[in-house]
């Protein structure tokens, strides 16, 4: 599996010379499973990638699986090149919402007044899955994805990805109660090679965010631990620091668990 980070912000987008480099595009990171591609999220990050898929020349065909559909994680899917061709084939995946549901939050997102009619000038063939969390997700012969509600404003789905023997984790935008590790989170990661995880706070700034729906690299370590998960991915960094910040975050979390490694755009990992 090649794991690629597209976008690795939460909230907003945040371009300029202290984001370069961790990057400054909200969630989309790509998993390629042999010729499988799976996009997660739709972030602004989605639009480069969308970018590089039409320069390798390649007829695009993905199932996309959001974790929800907050705009840091829908707002690329109108600027990614690939819908306006008819070659393309896209499934979207969003769970414990139905199908209707799904269809009318990105319609309304990609139409007047938000936007131009951009769904109505989608020339690919798109088409909207909606599950039951908790469900197992087949999407192709060997490549199953098993999916766990996690606990967001509105909901959140956590991904666990399985190809070849292999698993990647992806949980983002969820919020843990301090001293107990999620059992969903736990299950989903239990022995993967990779867990993906929302950092968005550290532990200290945490009390002051209860609600907001985010964890920290701290319980990241920790539900790492618990689970006899391989890497951790501190994911979804908020929108307010900058490089060097994350930098002294960065190294206090590869000191905790080593083998940490920041999602960055650009990163490429091999499992
Ligand atoms: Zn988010
Ligand atoms: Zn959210």
């Amino acid at each position: 599996m090649k794991i690629r980070f597209w976008g690795t912000r939460g909230g907003i987008a945040v371009p300029g010379p202290d984001t370069l480099k961790y990057g400054g595009n909200t969630a989309c990171v790509e998993v390629c499973c042999g010729p499988h591609r799976i996009i997660l999220d739709a972030g602004t990050g989605l639009r480069p990638l969308g970018d590089a898929l039409i320069a390798s020349g390649a007829a695009v065909d993905a199932d996309v699986l959001f974790s929800h559909l907050h705009l840091d994680h829908i707002i690329g899917l109108g600027f990614f090149a690939p819908l306006y061709r008819a070659e393309t084939v896209l499934r979207l995946h969003a769970g414990n919402m139905s199908q209707k549901a799904l269809r009318q939050a990105l319609s309304t997102s990609l139409s007047p007044p938000l936007m131009p009619d951009l769904l109505g000038a989608a020339r690919a063939g798109v088409s909207m899955q909606a599950f039951k969390a908790g469900a197992s997700l087949t999407l192709h012969p060997g490549l199953v994805v098993a999916t766990a509600a996690l606990n967001h404003p509105g909901g959140v789905i956590g991904y666990r990805i399985m190809w070849n023997g292999k698993s990647v984790v992806y949980v983002t935008d969820t919020e843990h109660t301090p001293g107990h590790p999620d059992p969903n989170v736990a299950l989903l990661a239990k022995g993967a090679d990779v867990l993906i995880y929302d950092a968005s706070f550290t532990d200290a700034e945490l009390p002051s965010r209860t609600g907001f729906g985010h964890s920290t690299w701290q319980e990241g370590v920790r539900v790492a631990e618990v689970a006899g998960a391989g890497r951790l991915v501190p994911f979804h960094h908020s929108s307010a620091r900058r490089d060097r910040d994350l930098d002294v975050i960065v190294a206090a979390a590869e000191q905790a668990r080593p083998g940490t490694i920041a999602a960055c755009e650009g990163l490429t990992l091999t499992v």
